[in-house]
């Protein structure tokens, strides 16, 4: 791991780890931004998709670890191969290894939303892949997960979530949480019914964390939504109301799946003025 996939708050550290590489028709991950604006912002293969990386964020905050999303984990259907056009497996554990840690470590997950390449992580076979771990979701976004006639049902990890919540290692979240001094929850909806962004804070220094509301870079104008948004006003709501406070406060705001940026500092315009790796 190079430094560049780590970024030191101050006290709290976060190491970006790999939960898996896929692909996604650009038009997709760009709904209504006409191409030729968005190929100059994220350029597409030859077939129009564009490589993604679902990111999994590891925060060592000193007393605790955590892990923001979990990737998509060893247990993916046919079927859901090919809508991710998913090309390189998760390497989560590899990724744990290199900072020294391993599964059981890990104290709590903040999961942004329960979609595979976020949740899937969670569970190995019939076993949770954590297993000292608490899961931390939006109550909203646990019954969207269960509901079997929503739009993005097949790409749902229910199941594996009701697997641990029936071994009590879950916590469903009403709206804003506290999940440790450093951590904080926070209902944005937009991207799914009961989606979440987590606050990172160290002394200061902070990092948001906007999950799929925040899918690359290219995303930060507030209208470029992706046509997998279930609810797109929302998520034009949510990034108005968070990313003038990210430039205003200089914190760091980070890309769930940008293969370029991690991250980013912004400037009072709302655009990126440090990237992070630069
Ligand atoms: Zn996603």
């Amino acid at each position: 791991m190079t430094s560049s996939q780590r970024l030191d708050l101050g006290g709290v550290r976060l190491y970006w780890l790999d939960g898996g590489g896929f692909r996604l028709d650009g038009g997709t991950v760009f709904g209504p931004v006409p191409r030729p604006r968005w190929n100059v912002e994220y350029p597409p293969a030859e077939d129009n998709t564009i490589p993604l990386t679902a990111h999994v964020v590891l925060v060592e905050d000193g007393r605790t670890w955590g892990l923001l999303d979990s990737g998509f984990g060893h247990h993916v259907s046919d079927r859901q191969r090919r809508f991710f056009t998913l090309e390189r497996e998760t390497q989560l554990e590899q990724g744990l290894a290199e900072v020294g840690i391993g599964a059981s470590s890990i104290d709590w997950i903040v999961l942004s939303h329960l979609h595979l390449d976020h949740a899937g992580g969670i569970m190995n076979g019939d076993a949770p892949a954590f297993p000292n771990a608490r899961v931390w979701v939006q109550q909203l976004e646990a019954r969207e997960a269960r509901d079997t006639t929503s739009r993005a049902y097949g790409v749902y990890s229910g199941q594996a979530f009701d697997r641990l919540t029936a071994l009590d290692l879950t916590r469903e979240v009403d709206g804003q949480a506290s999940v440790t001094d450093h951590v904080e929850v926070y209902l944005t909806g937009g991207h799914s019914r009961g989606h979440q962004a987590t606050l990172v804070r160290a002394t200061g220094a902070a990092m948001l964390h906007l999950g799929d509301v925040l899918a690359t870079s290219a995303h930060l104008p507030p209208a470029w939504v992706s046509a997998l948004d279930d609810f797109p006003l929302d998520t034009i709501r949510a990034k108005r109301q968070w990313l003038p406070r990210v430039a205003r406060e200089g914190w760091w705001v980070a890309f769930s799946h940008d293969t370029r940026h991690f991250a980013a500092r912004l400037a009072s315009d709302g655009r990126p003025a440090e990237f992070r790796p630069a």
